[in-house]
Formats: structure tokens, sequence, C-alpha cells
């Protein structure tokens, strides 16, 4: 009964890349790449447990903007995914796509620890492992992308017995080693990662960190864990890093995005109603955030409100503490703070999407009709990003607005691989759209459908 089960799984997981045909020399281009990447997150996009936490795909897209001019990765664009799962694990897919589960957040203590690990994925994805790898398995035949496909889905959602039941059901030659990177593309990706993590101005030394934390968990928990089995560590590897750091010529040092308290408070945040050990930092801050959290949960916002302004200033005046203030002050009716804390925001992280959802859920507690002018623009530059048409969902609903309500729901659709039904949407969508109102979100939909079901 589980093994049918997990075959049922592994099917589904199969069915919409099946139809997409790829081979693996389709990714031998950056815009295979491109293409497999979209193919691939709309397929998987419902089974993901994404973490649609605007601050941190911000955050997480603004840390790999950061390191990527240290990679050769041609037009490729990069996009984050914070996962909702507790366990260990980040990983890369062709195409540019870094997902990270909030789990990570328990053990990584810094920002360039967390750089460190972020440039461990890039450089996987910039020596285009997962390409060389197809190519050069033996265990793999060519045309087998679908396969590739099948088992980043289990890493990326720890399916391990999907993974598994993919490889002994689909092909019996194919060892459990092939969801892992191979010895050498592990070194490689270390002594990659590290020249950038160096020359992107964060303490090297932090990838070693990052390491022990990993070799630690590996003795405690044997083999479990996805990100050592698909990274898996050796004696090797840790000497190599370890003479390599040995040798390294240290750059100069940048400013971090964000403070040490800053990270410590998003750490916070993001390992709220984890039970995982905590690598503590002195003092700690969670007590108190995860207390003004909890009351936010309960919607007892006035005294979270309150509470929040106990923190210490170099806390309140964070980027995790405006991201937390802002939510908070809509709720509580500060309308002034909330809208103080937005165009801090937007004025540091101009490209940012949080500050755009922030003044749609405060136009949504104000109760206006007009959409935010910053929607559009935004929407136009990234309509991939799901949690911006997950808002505009919200604003269509509360101010019972058809022909929004129909636009958001195609771009959801269609970000979740369903054409059809995001087809349906911008049907009905054209039908009510006010005539006096312009067209073109109409036209970009249109198209972005349009480019998937050709691809
Ligand atoms: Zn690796």
């Amino acid at each position: 009964m589980r093994r049918l089960g997990y075959a049922l799984l592994a099917l589904i997981l199969f069915i919409p890349l099946k139809s997409v045909a790829f081979s693996a020399s389709d990714i031998a281009t950056p815009d295979g790449e491109i293409a497999f990447g979209n193919s691939w997150l709309r397929a998987m996009r419902g089974q993901l447990n994404e973490r649609l936490d605007p601050f941190c795909i911000d955050l997480l897209e603004t840390w790999l903007t950061r390191l990527r001019n240290q990679y050769p990765l041609s037009n490729i664009p990069l996009t984050g995914l914070c996962l909702e799962s507790h366990q260990f694990n980040a990983f890369a897919v062709p195409g540019g796509i870094i997902g990270v589960n909030r789990g990570v957040f328990s053990d990584l203590a810094s920002e360039a620890e967390i750089m460190a690990v972020l440039s461990h994925e890039l450089a996987h994805l910039s020596q285009r492992h997962h390409y060389r790898q197809l190519k050069n398995s033996e265990k793999f035949s060519m045309g087998t992308l679908a396969t590739l496909a099948g088992l980043l889905a289990a890493v990326s959602t720890q399916q391990e017995q999907v993974a598994q039941s993919l490889i002994i059901g689909g092909q019996a030659a194919i060892k459990s080693q092939a969801l892992a990177y191979s010895r050498d593309f592990e070194t490689e990706a270390d002594r990659i990662g590290l020249e950038a993590l160096n020359h992107t101005g964060y303490d090297p030394s932090a990838m070693q960190r990052v390491m022990n934390i990993l070799a630690k968990k590996e003795t405690k928990i044997g083999q479990n864990l996805i990100f050592l089995r698909t990274h898996p560590l050796s004696l090797e590897r840790v000497s190599d890093l370890e003479s390599r750091l040995r040798q390294l010529i240290e750059r100069e040092r940048f400013t971090p995005v964000m403070t040490d308290i800053d990270f410590q408070l998003f750490r916070c945040v993001q390992t709220e109603g984890i039970e995982a050990p905590f690598r503590v930092t002195n003092p700690d801050p969670c007590t108190q955030v995860q207390q003004i959290l909890s009351k936010y949960r309960s919607k007892n916002y006035s005294q979270a409100y309150e509470d929040f302004k106990n923190l210490p200033d170099a806390a309140q005046n964070s980027l995790t503490g405006q991201d937390l203030m802002i939510s908070i002050a809509i709720k509580a009716g500060h309308i002034k703070r909330a809208i103080e804390g937005i165009e801090y925001l937007s004025l540091l992280f101009p490209s940012w999407i949080t500050p755009v959802i922030a003044r749609i859920d405060l136009a949504v507690a104000t109760n206006q009709t007009k959409l935010p002018k910053e929607f559009r623009d935004i929407a136009t530059k990234r309509p991939m990003r799901l949690d911006l048409w997950l808002a505009l969902n919200r604003f269509a609903k509360h101010t019972k607005q058809q022909h929004l309500l129909f636009e958001a729901r195609g771009w959801n659709a269609l970000l979740h691989g369903k054409i059809e039904a995001a087809q349906r949407q911008l049907t009905q969508a054209i039908e009510h759209w006010p005539k006096a109102l312009e067209r073109k979100p109409l036209k970009r939909l249109r198209a972005a459908i349009k480019i998937a079901e050709t691809a």
C-alpha cells in the first residue's frame, strides 16, 4: 500500500514534465536551462510547501544577487524559494532556482553562513553540474531529463521514498547515488563557492563552520538528511576546504545586507514553532520576538504593537524589525507608522516586492478601492512572483473587483502549470475588464500563457 502510494506520487511528479518532452541536450544552453527551470517550477509549485513570505523571498534574492557577479551565469535569472520544511536543506535547479528551507535557520547563525550555503549551490549551477552529471553518467540515458526533474522534485520536497521509488521502479540501473552530486562536483562547488564568498566580502571561514555543523548532524542522525545525501561530506572534501582556507588571500570585508541583530531577529521569525535545537546567540533575542508573533497570530494586534515598541531600538529599526512592524501596524491601525516603514523599505530596496504587497494590504485594511500605483510597475517586472498575485487576489476579493480577481486567479493558475484554467480565467477577466481601463495587464497574461503553452 505504501509502495503504491509512493508510486502514484512519483507518477504525479512526472506527468507535467513528461508532456514537455525534454531531453538532456535541452539544458545544454542557458535558454534551455531557463525553460527547464520554468517548467519545473510550474509543475512542482503545488507540492513545494512554499513559505510565501515576501520578506524572506526578497532577502534571499538580494543575497543571491550579491553573489551572482562571481559566477558565469549568463542571462539566467535567479529565483529564490523560501520553503516551510523544518529540515536542513537547500537545493539548486537548472534555470537559476535556489530553494532554502526555513529549517536551515535553526543552525545558521550569521549572514556569512547562509551566504556560504548559497555560494555552494550557485557553484553547482554555474558549473552546470546537473547537465554534466546527466551527460557523463552511464546510469542515465539521454532523454531522461524527466528523471532529473523527478529527482530534483524529491530533493526539494524531501520525499526520500519518492526518489527511491523513482530509482527502483524506473530504471533498475540507477542507484541511490543518482540523487547525489559526485565527489568531484562537491569539491568543485566548495572551491568556487569559497572564492565567491571571499570576493563578495564575507568571512570565508563561514564555509568551514557550515561544514562542521553538517558533520555534527551526520554523526547525530546518520545519513538521513537529504542535504547530506545530495551533497555528500567526505574526509577529502573537508581537508580540501581546510587547506584552501589556509592559502586564501582574504579580501576586503563588506557590510552584510543585515546587521547581526537583524539576522538574529530574522532567524527568530523563520524558526517560529520549530522545535529543533537552536544555535543560541547571546543574548537570546527570540523569546521576545516569538511572543510578539504569538500575539499577532492570536489577533491581539494592539498588544503585539506595544510589545514591539519594547524591543531595543536596533532591533526595531532593523529590516526584519521594520517588516514585522509594518504587518503589525497595519492590523493594529497605526497607519502612519506602517506607511513610514513601507517607504523606508522601498527607498532602501526599490526592487523589493515586500513594500508593494504591504501597500496592498494597507489598502485592504483602510478600505481603499484603488489599486496602489506601485503594483502594476512591479507586476510587469516580476510577474513570476506568486506572492504578488496572491496579494492582488486578497485586494480584489475585499474590494469586490471581478476583473482583478480573474486576473489574479489567471496568474495563480499559470504559475501552478494549470494552463487551461489560466486561459479560462483570462477569458473571464477580458469579459469583466472595465472599458475605460488600460488593457496591458490582459495582454501580459495572454503572452505569458502562450509562452507556457509552447515551452
Ligand atoms: Zn553540493
